[in-house]
């Protein structure tokens, strides 16, 4: 393993110890995969975050013989949505799964987040689905996470927590967080009477200012870039 991939999974393992350290997840719910050239690189399977070493992080093949896995310990049982949506969305370079306890209160009620706040448009667009429910681990479920992320870089999962994509993975991670703090302030709103939502010229607008807004990813030798992103320079 080269240094640049032993520092992608060194990253996986720190964002995966913020997501319990933050109250974001709890255990070992939740799992991180990271595109790694023509690879995933995933958490291991129901491993403490506290003793995930970089050897433990599983590696799989994008295309090719699917589902197949290297390393010591299996991968997340949630590999199959992780790789379906690297394989089906280039622009995705890393993908975070959680259950955070306001999100995840809003999908065991099955019930989306409107555009209650302008920050929805750090999701793609008016709204961020609630998926169909299917048993985790499973191909259906995968394909109903897929259907729920058309357009978007978040879903809620039925009755069971939240996805969230990014270029890289500190825009995952943003996006984990800032998905939660939404469904929070969302479920507040519900207890007092319900939003004012916003329209879809206002989510357009805030749309235009996250083209250049949110946390960025380091520009680092040998980091996995996102398909047409810059590697250095440009306007804010
Ligand atoms: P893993 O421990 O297999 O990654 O699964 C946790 C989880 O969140 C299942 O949905
Ligand atoms: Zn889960």
């Amino acid at each position: 393993m080269n240094r640049a991939e032993r520092e992608l999974r060194q990253l996986v393992i720190d964002k995966a110890r913020f997501l319990n350290a933050s109250g974001l997840n709890q255990g070992t719910s939740g799992n991180i995969s990271v595109r790694c050239g023509e690879r995933m690189l995933i958490t291991p399977s129901a491993t403490p975050y506290e003793t995930m070493t970089a050897e433990m992080i599983a590696a799989m093949p994008l295309e090719g013989d699917y589902g197949s896995w290297e390393g010591p310990m299996k991968p997340s049982s949630e590999w199959r949505f992780h790789l379906d949506i690297l394989r089906a969305r280039p622009d995705c370079g890393a993908v975070v799964h959680c259950h955070p306890t306001f999100a995840t209160a809003l999908a065991m009620c099955r019930k989306p987040i409107p555009a209650a706040h302008y920050m929805i448009a750090a999701f793609g667009g008016m709204d961020v689905r609630c998926s169909g429910y299917a048993t985790y681990g499973t191909a259906e479920l995968s394909r109903l996470a897929l259907e729920a992320l058309e357009g978007r870089q978040a879903c809620l999962l039925a009755n069971h927590g939240i996805i969230t994509l990014g270029e890289g993975l500190e825009r995952a991670m943003w996006r984990a967080v800032e998905l939660e703090t939404l469904a929070r302030q969302y479920y507040h709103t519900l207890l007092i009477g319900g939003p004012v939502l916003l329209s879809e010229a206002e989510i357009a607008d805030a749309a235009r200012g996250f083209a250049s807004y949110g946390v960025q990813e380091p520009q680092a030798e040998g980091m996995v870039k996102p398909a047409g992103g810059r590697s250095s320079g440009g306007r804010a």
